[in-house]
């Protein structure tokens, strides 16, 4: 089947017995056991599973095309779990402008508890440059944020597979929508799931999801469960439905970016546009080869300082200042200012995630904050 149709209807008869067209919520955190002491499947205690998150589990994988899917209550504890499965003084590959969030968590908790990374610039060159014998895991992040850098998933993918390391690709910003990472060549997908697949700005989520059902991915779901940074039944349900109208949200994301970026290329108050779908931006054709479409999300920067970004930010009126991005509403910031302390946002740049409002609309408030 295809995606648009698995998206509608896959997990839906996982732990649904009444075959109810939209499965329950269970808040149950605990399940029966017989007489004879046996319980059913994973269900026991919520923490270890939950109908709902077996539900959503089973979407996301299938959406992404792997074997097994983990769900965590936020990308970054998603992101966690995954470096948790190393060991210390394993080595990993990051990119210098990776979410900044991950950035901080790598820094401040992994690195003290003796994982090694490196933060680079990826390309192959420099990631060649990089690998060591105690080198585990490489981290791709394409688009990047939030200079929309692209980087080349199948050609990575294989040069790790020759020195033995895996890949995990943040495909928060594309979606299995735009790009599926596990058939260019990848290991493992990770979403903050608080983006696209919630959509609504409404649920704090995350994911890891794996090719293959190995031990790396079992030590995942070890640390999901006895971690404990499980979502609530709620929010996976929530999730299930938000993920039923993914492919038209994408479509419809997709196609207003593409706009907004092909206004702002020819504003006259605007110097430069990152949007992968411009045939300007430098990797458009890594992005072609890999994507089937562009995505949301832009990063433009302003003819002037940083001063004249964020003033042109406070002067939006339908456009929404807030930080994060997926909703159906159009959101802006200055990312500097969002990312703080170490960010590498360069100061006249500002982040916009298109939302599903007229594009038309969108264009008026934007020609009237960056100033005719
Ligand atoms: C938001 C985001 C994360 C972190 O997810 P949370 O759900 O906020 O913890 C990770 N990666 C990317 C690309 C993101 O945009």
């Amino acid at each position: 089947m295809r995606f648009e149709t698995l998206a509608i209807h896959a997990g839906l008869d996982i732990e649904n017995p009444s075959k109810a067209i939209i499965p329950p919520i269970s808040p149950s955190n605990i399940f029966e056991i017989d007489a004879e002491g046996r319980r059913e499947g994973d269900l026991h205690y919520t923490r270890l599973g939950n109908p709902n998150r077996l539900q959503f589990e089973h979407l996301i994988a299938t959406l992404e095309g792997g074997e097994e899917g983990a769900a965590f209550s936020s990308g970054i504890a998603a992101a966690t779990a995954t470096l948790q499965a190393l060991k210390p003084g394993n080595h990993i590959i990051v990119p210098e402008d990776i979410y900044a969030g991950n950035r901080k968590m790598i820094k401040n908790i992994m690195m003290r508890w003796g994982l090694e990374a490196d933060f680079i610039h990826m390309t192959q060159e420099t990631v060649k440059q990089r690998i060591r014998p105690e080198t585990r895991l490489i981290w791709i992040e394409t688009p990047s944020n939030p200079l929309m850098r692209i980087t080349d998933i199948r050609e990575l993918s294989s040069l790790a597979h020759e020195n033995n390391i895996k890949v995990i690709v943040d495909n928060t910003w594309p979606t299995p929508v735009n790009q599926l990472p596990l058939e260019l060549g990848a290991d493992l997908v990770l979403h903050s799931t608080s983006k696209y697949f919630g959509g609504h700005s409404d649920i704090l989520g995350g994911a890891i999801v794996s090719k293959k059902n190995d031990e790396f991915f079992q030590q995942i779901r070890f640390t999901q469960r006895m971690g404990g940074a499980v979502p609530s039944p709620h929010d996976c349900w929530l999730l299930s439905r938000s993920t039923r109208t993914l492919s038209y949200r994408m479509k419809g994301h997709n196609e207003h970016a593409e706009e907004i970026a092909q206004f702002l290329s020819g504003h006259k108050n605007v110097s430069e546009v990152y949007y992968p779908g411009l045939e300007s931006h430098p990797q458009y054709e890594t992005a072609k080869k890999q994507m089937n479409g562009y995505g949301g999300m832009i990063s433009f920067f302003i003819r002037g300082d940083g001063e004249d970004a964020r003033k042109a930010v406070g002067k939006s009126k339908l456009i929404k200042r807030a930080t994060s991005l997926g909703g159906v509403e159009t959101t802006w910031e200055h990312r500097g200012s969002s990312e703080g302390e170490g960010s590498v946002s360069p100061p006249r740049l500002i982040r916009i995630s298109v939302g599903l409002e007229h594009p038309e609309d969108l264009m008026e408030d934007l020609d009237q904050a960056l100033g005719k």
